[in-house]
């Protein structure tokens, strides 16, 4: 019995040297015949820059407010039967249970799929918008606490309740925003506005329908009037997409997908934050 097991560890040994001699020789081989990059798939980084089609239009589906079950877990499988990119910008304090955690860690392994981004740690301090821009320091604070308790991976901010932007230095917003917008550029991090947002009214039901956002995004790359060009930011709310709205998504998704030239993307390849890098 011993002795028999002493053999297969033995020949056990000796068939790992074997295969590892084998791998050794095959990769060098291998580098002979053809560069190491054409046979290992390239894996894209959150944040990384890709070439952007300039004769495509690009659509940012942007979700606020997450981890929010059940609505987050509907717009993520909403989105990955529908094969569309988007980007959830979450909020530290709403990560308050082991299973809202894994929601997060979902979003964040789900890259190039879905980017995680920033939307705070307190939302603004718990919606008191004014005293949260009226105290920079603590504001900023509270967007590195968010990076932090969430693991965001990039510096990618979208500021509660303000449609402000900073992008390589370049700063945008109601006046009130604008001290933190410019500690965020000092920074380093861009902060991203929208261009057209999906509303909700009471207990967070959307107010247009999948038809209306489809055309109201139509009519923003028709008239030219998004932030950066051929480009469209989209603002919607993960609670908003209970079930009984789940389809309204995947309609408003269907419809915009029915268009060759439109292609879904997550924010950290929007133009003018991929322009500086
Ligand atoms: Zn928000």
């Amino acid at each position: 019995m011993v002795m028999s097991h002493l053999l297969a560890k033995a020949a056990l040994t000796l068939s790992v040297v074997a295969v590892f001699a084998s791998c050794k020789g095959d990769g060098a081989k291998e580098k002979k015949e053809a560069p190491v990059k054409d046979s290992v798939p390239t894996v894209l980084a959150p944040g990384s820059s890709i070439k952007l089609d300039p004769a495509k239009k690009y659509i940012f589906l942007t979700w606020d407010d997450g981890p929010q079950p059940p609505g987050t877990i509907n717009c993520e499988e909403i989105f990955r039967e529908e094969g569309v990119k988007a980007t959830f910008f979450m909020v530290g304090l709403h990560q308050f249970s082991a299973s809202r955690a894994r929601i997060v860690d979902t979003i964040r392994n789900s890259y190039p799929q879905f980017l995680l981004a920033n939307h705070s740690h307190s939302h603004g301090f718990r919606d008191h918008y004014r005293e949260f821009y009226s105290h920079p320091d603590s504001a900023m604070q509270d967007i590195y606490t968010a990076e932090k308790e969430l693991k965001v991976p990039v510096k990618i901010v979208r500021l509660p309740g303000m449609n402000s932007w900073v992008e390589n230095g370049k700063i945008q917003g109601p006046n009130s925003s604008l001290e933190v917008c410019k500690r965020l550029g000092s920074a380093g991090y861009n902060a991203v506005g929208w261009d057209v947002e999906w509303r909700f009214g009471r207990h967070s039901v959307p107010v247009q329908g999948a038809e209306q956002m489809a055309h109201e995004v139509e009519e923003k790359f028709a008239n030219g009037t998004t932030y950066a060009a051929n480009a469209v930011v989209i603002l919607a709310h993960d609670r908003m997409f209970r079930d009984q709205y789940k389809d309204s998504l995947r309609k408003f998704v269907q419809i915009l997908k029915q268009n060759p030239d439109y292609v879904f993307e997550t924010i950290d390849h929007y133009p003018l934050i991929q322009k500086g890098k």
